[in-house]
């Protein structure tokens, strides 16, 4: 069986080649620099060891210090960060940001450990990258399974690791080395917006792009996290008929498709009172089941709507349903929520599919936002940060948009191909 990493460099090659790119500079591009792998021994303190293994691939750093998540998963692999280093090299290209790609992780299912387990491991996780991380040099990030907390832990060791080594650095730079910190230990206002929101104004520009009216289109996000959730808000304050949403237990919307739209902050107070959204059919200030007709994740991808947000998992638009999708406009939120062949599919039938290295790249330009805050030692305010990254997504939205005219392709290709220019140069 061929492996993700494998994967991934034979598409992006069948692109390169498409449009005429160096191939021996292309495949010298695939590999990254670097992949760290580090033994992470743990006491525990009751009287045993256990040894965790740890990764970071630093993919390339042409544009700027190497970029991109930790996760904490059990199936992390040594494969998977490699290809998950690679997407972030693009998409940081993407969003022209003076950053390269990255990422890590840890091989354990967070939820077999107690916090102060998990606390301890993610501190020695930092020791044993230590050397190899820094705000000039590689900045982690939250991913899955780590958060605001973790990444609180994590900056706070690489801390106490400077100061033991009498690293004569400000503490302001010191805290650059991590993104996705919490609001109130040196993270940014706007941090947890700043996807959904990124989303969003790609949406605005495609509308505008198209001749679409925002209050025209009616709207399904499957996914109702961190990324579903504000997508959800702010498409619906910029005036989107968000009309269907779902989490992992189920979805929602209209009895008859005559789709209302729903009311969102109503919906997500239903959702933090019930626990899951399929109970949560919520339409100007009343939550009202009988209207509402709890679906199917499956079914939420199939129906009439306008547009489709998958942000919850990958390749949730396959071969199986890509010819029952009814969507005009799919916004790829979660990374890789459309197969290959579905891409190509739908788009043939004429789909808009805004590819997720363009859509999602909202969360990075965040991380961006506040590795800067730190570096010149200020403090943003939550409107400052969305503006800036409005400015940087619409430039990034407008500049794939002109590549893909000047190729004549989808805007999958167009990224692909415009982030290779820029790294290959
Ligand atoms: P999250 O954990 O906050 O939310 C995930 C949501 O998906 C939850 O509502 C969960 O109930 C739902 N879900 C889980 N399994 C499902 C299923 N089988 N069917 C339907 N829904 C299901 O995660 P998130 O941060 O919102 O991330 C969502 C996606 O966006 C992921 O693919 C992630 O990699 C990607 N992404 C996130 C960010 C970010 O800043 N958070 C940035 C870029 C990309």
């Amino acid at each position: 069986m061929t492996d993700i990493f494998t994967e991934t460099k034979k598409s992006i090659i069948a692109i390169s080649k498409k449009f005429k790119l160096d191939q021996d500079e292309v495949k010298e591009f695939l590999e990254p620099n670097r992949v760290v792998e580090v033994k992470i021994p743990v006491d525990f303190k009751n009287g045993q060891t256990e040894v965790f293994r740890g990764f970071r691939s630093q993919h390339n750093n042409k544009l700027g210090p190497y970029k991109g998540g930790n996760r904490v998963h059990k199936n992390v692999s040594r494969e998977e960060v490699m290809t998950l280093s690679l997407w972030m090299t693009l998409k940081c290209a993407v969003a022209d940001l003076p950053y390269g790609g990255g990422k890590g992780g840890i091989i354990v299912d967070p939820k077999t450990l107690t916090e102060e387990q998990l606390e301890t491991l993610s501190r020695k996780y930092v020791r044993a990258v230590y050397d190899v991380i820094g705000s000039d040099r590689d900045v982690p990030a939250p991913d899955v399974n780590t958060n605001p907390k973790i990444m609180d832990w994590m900056s706070n060791e690489y801390l106490k690791i400077s100061r033991e080594r009498k690293i004569n650095l400000p503490e302001n730079l010191l805290y650059a080395t991590f993104t996705g910190k919490s609001d109130k230990d040196h993270g940014l206002a706007g941090r947890t917006e700043a996807t959904g929101f990124g989303g969003v104004v790609i949406l605005k520009e495609l509308v505008q792009r198209l001749g679409l009216k925002p209050e025209n289109q009616t709207i399904a996000i499957q996914g109702f996290g961190n990324v579903g959730n504000y997508f959800a808000q702010f498409a619906s304050n910029a005036g989107f008929k968000v009309v269907a949403v779902s989490d992992s237990k189920g979805a929602i919307t209209e009895r008859n498709h005559q789709f209302k739209a729903l009311d969102i902050p109503l919906v997500i107070k239903c959702k933090e009172e019930k626990g899951i959204v399929a109970g949560c059919y919520c339409v100007g200030g009343v939550c009202d089941l009988t209207k509402g007709r709890p679906i199917s994740n499956e079914e939420l991808l199939e129906l009439p709507v306008d547009v489709l947000v998958p942000a919850a998992l990958e390749n949730v638009i396959n071969k199986k349903n890509m010819e029952k999708i009814k969507a005009k406009i799919i916004i790829e939120m979660a990374n890789g929520p459309v197969s290959y062949e579905a891409y190509e599919y739908l788009t043939k039938k004429g789909v808009v599919i805004v590819p997720d290295i363009l859509a999602n790249a909202g969360g990075v330009t965040g991380s961006y936002i506040e590795w800067k805050q730190n570096i010149e030692n200020k403090k943003y305010k939550k409107e400052e940060t969305l503006k800036m990254i409005e400015g940087i997504m619409e430039m990034a939205f407008d500049n794939i948009w002109n590549e893909a005219a000047n190729l004549k392709t989808h805007l999958k290709e167009a990224s692909t191909v415009h982030a290779l220019k820029k790294l290959l140069e």
